[in-house]
């Protein structure tokens, strides 16, 4: 009697622990590394993928592609962007992939004023005005004041809690005898309109494209920007002057970053500017120098 029953307990356990197996089975038939692995993952590039990705659907219905865990590295992924980052890096194939994940973020891909879209005011003194992100011509910033004639050429205006900010920035400067000089503060659309116009008329189209932003197009309309230069320099001498250095050493301090740096042109879509400064605040500020990234890919990591 005792027997028979130590057989059906065995029985019994066995044939729970076949079902247990099985059901295991299968449940690892349907986990994500197993579905990764059958599409040609490696263990390396799993990790990455489970990792960094949320949704893992779209991937599991794509071909095994050598890219997808390398742009999934990339600091600033952003996981809708998954299928535009595949798409440009198939057809850009010699770029990086950091410089991929850049445009597309930034979406430095589209040619500029098309498909622009209304810049989100709602962000105040984080705003990005780009060529892809537009103000309208209504658009003025609060409280404009003009910037007194010792900080400024004639007739140059900035938001009125910035102004405190650049005069701290000045009289620091000042006290190393570096004396900044902002020669253009906020243009309405108007005002925008005229210069874009004007060197489209001297110079052509292209070349007014790559220096003046069309209106409504200018980071100068928030005024949050300001281009400056040591007071005795132009635009083309200002960067090898020591006023220039001395931005580049403590502009970030006070909330400033420089806009369009050198080597960034394909992402800002402007030529590079020593002069042309835009307040952030002085944690963004910060950021963006020790990130060494542009505004615009920051904003699309961080703020968007
Ligand atoms: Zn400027």
């Amino acid at each position: 009697m005792k027997y028979k029953k130590i057989i059906l307990i065995i029985f019994t356990l066995s044939v729970l622990g076949t079902i247990f197996a099985v059901y295991k089975y299968f449940e690892y038939q349907n986990s994500i590394p197993y579905q990764l692995q059958k599409l040609g993952y490696q263990k390396e590039e799993r990790e990455i993928i489970q990792k960094k990705v949320k949704n893992f659907k779209k991937i599991l219905n794509m071909k095994y592609n050598e890219n997808l865990s390398k742009i999934i590295q990339e600091k600033y992924f952003i996981e809708k962007n998954l299928d535009a980052y595949i798409s440009y890096q198939k057809e850009n194939n010699t770029k990086d992939y950091t410089y991929i994940v850049s445009v597309i973020n930034t979406k430095a891909n589209i040619e500029a004023y098309e498909k622009a879209e209304k810049a989100d005011i709602s962000k105040n003194d984080q705003i990005l005005v780009n060529k892809h992100f537009y103000l309208t011509e209504d658009y003025v910033p609060s409280s404009i004041i003009d910037i007194p004639l010792k900080y400024a050429y004639e007739n140059n205006q900035i938001r009125k809690d910035i102004y405190e900010i650049y005069k701290a920035m000045c009289d620091d400067a000042q006290s190393e005898n570096i004396k900044l000089v902002a020669t253009s503060g906020y243009r309405s659309y108007i005002d925008q309109k005229k210069i874009y116009d004007k060197y489209v008329k001297t110079y052509g189209e292209k070349y007014a494209d790559s220096y003046a932003a069309k209106p409504g197009f200018s980071e100068h309309q928030t005024g949050l920007a300001l281009d400056i230069i040591g007071f005795g320099t132009n635009r083309d001498t200002f960067e090898d002057s020591p006023a220039f250095t001395w931005l580049q050493n403590h502009a970030h301090e006070y909330g400033f970053i420089l806009r369009f740096p050198k080597e960034k042109e394909d992402i800002t879509g402007y030529a590079y500017e020593p002069w042309h400064y835009r307040y952030v605040g002085r944690e963004i500020a910060k950021k963006i120098r020790n990130e060494k990234i542009t505004y615009d890919e920051y904003f699309a990591f961080y703020l968007k």
